[in-house]
């Protein structure tokens, strides 16, 4: 086995999921984001594990990702955040997959693929209203609605755009501008006579933290993962985390004062300290900038990163703890008994974000899945 192991709690999945849906009013539909393996978590159990708790459907970055998920024999809907023009029209059909479209290179190769088959590909037109990313401008949006509308076999099931920062409790103001702003560019759809019955904008935090956000439908990542998408949104859910990331002690020492620990000399001891080396590095995701900063778990005990974190090693010091024994576990975020070191911790020693976090150490480790 690995040294290090990352623990996916599936039953945590299916709470936070549980969670989101009680947010979201009983007409709107909850799609969780099941992008980038899972965020880490792993693409198909996650996504069996959510369909058995009713999920909506699915929301997806790449074509793999949406065939992957109907070959585990996912038949939910599944919205497919990025199409490649001109590579995935064929599958899009194939597998009943909704693209979102904003530009015109997909309209025209989808409508062939659509009639050839007698079929109808259902699409969502993504409209930046001011995340400043992907998707047309409200001014552009009446050009490519009629554009649509000439080409058979294509119906807009609805409009789609995203925040850019409804995770900032200091700038409501942004995000609620966001909101008027789609609901403006709705509008103006229902106005050309699209029927735009599935409109979606909101992520976690727009789940959480705003209402008029959740429309018909809603789009959370993070929070079906067990994190906040904000630090002040605590009250609003009982997210717990669904990755453990561990490893064990190999070696424990006594070093003298005066010792220098790990590259660089960043650590000179000040007094004799007991010191566990630990096989966990930038390499498993443990990002160097924890170097000097961070704490893990072991024997139900905080214990600080002592100098650089090194590519498949990181010192620790344990000489407040007693009997620290080779085979220890070591709990890097997680639980320990009655301990926890939650990701946004680490997240914030790295400097980082939880969901950058998740991603690098759940795609790097042998993952185990418990509680199915
Ligand atoms: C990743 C993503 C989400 C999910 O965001 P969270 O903050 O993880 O809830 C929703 N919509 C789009 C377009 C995304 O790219």
């Amino acid at each position: 086995m690995a040294l290090n192991r990352v623990e996916i709690d599936l039953s945590a999945v299916g709470h936070n999921f549980r969670e989101a849906k009680r947010l979201a009013e009983p007409e709107t539909a909850v799609f969780p984001v099941v992008k980038s393996d899972a965020y880490g978590h792993g693409l198909i159990p996650v996504a069996q594990a959510l369909q058995e708790q009713g999920a909506d459907g699915f929301f997806v970055s790449i074509m793999e990702e949406a065939v992957t998920l109907r070959q585990a024999g996912i038949w939910t809907p599944i919205i497919l955040h990025l199409p490649e023009s001109k590579r995935d029209a064929f599958e899009i059909v194939e597998f009943n997959i909704s693209p979102v479209v904003y530009d015109f290179g997909l309209i025209d190769a989808l409508s062939r693929e659509s009639q050839n088959r007698d079929r109808v590909a259902g699409i969502y037109i993504k409209v930046d209203t001011g995340m400043g990313r992907l998707g047309v401008s409200i001014t552009d949006l009446p050009a490519i609605l009629s554009y649509v509308r000439g080409k058979e076999g294509i119906k807009v099931l609805g409009l789609m755009s995203h925040l850019s920062c409804a995770d900032n409790s200091n700038d409501r103001g942004y995000t609620l501008s966001q909101v008027e702003h789609f609901n403006e560019a709705i509008n103006i759809g229902r106005d050309l006579g699209f029927e735009l019955s599935q409109n979606h904008i909101a992520n976690s935090a727009g789940l959480m933290a705003y209402p008029a956000a959740r429309m018909n439908l809603v789009r959370p990542g993070i929070m079906i993962y067990g994190a906040y998408p904000g630090k002040d949104m605590q009250d609003v859910a009982a997210l717990r985390p669904a990755m453990t990331f561990k490893s064990k002690v190999i070696q424990v020492k006594k070093v003298p004062a005066g010792a220098s620990i790990s590259y660089g000399r960043r650590h000179v001891t000040p007094e004799a300290k007991t010191i566990a080396v630990v096989p966990v590095g930038y390499d498993a995701g443990y990002s160097r900038s924890i170097s000097n900063r961070g704490e893990v778990l072991i024997r139900r005990k905080r214990a600080p990163v002592l100098g650089t974190v090194c590519m498949c090693l990181t010192m620790i010091d344990v000489s407040h703890i007693k009997g620290v024994a080779v085979d220890d576990e070591v709990v890097i975020f997680g639980r320990q008994g009655d301990q926890v070191i939650s990701v946004d911790e680490v997240a914030d020693w790295a400097g980082t974000i939880s969901y950058d976090l998740l991603c690098a150490v759940g795609s790097r480790n042998s993952r185990l899945t418990v509680n199915p």
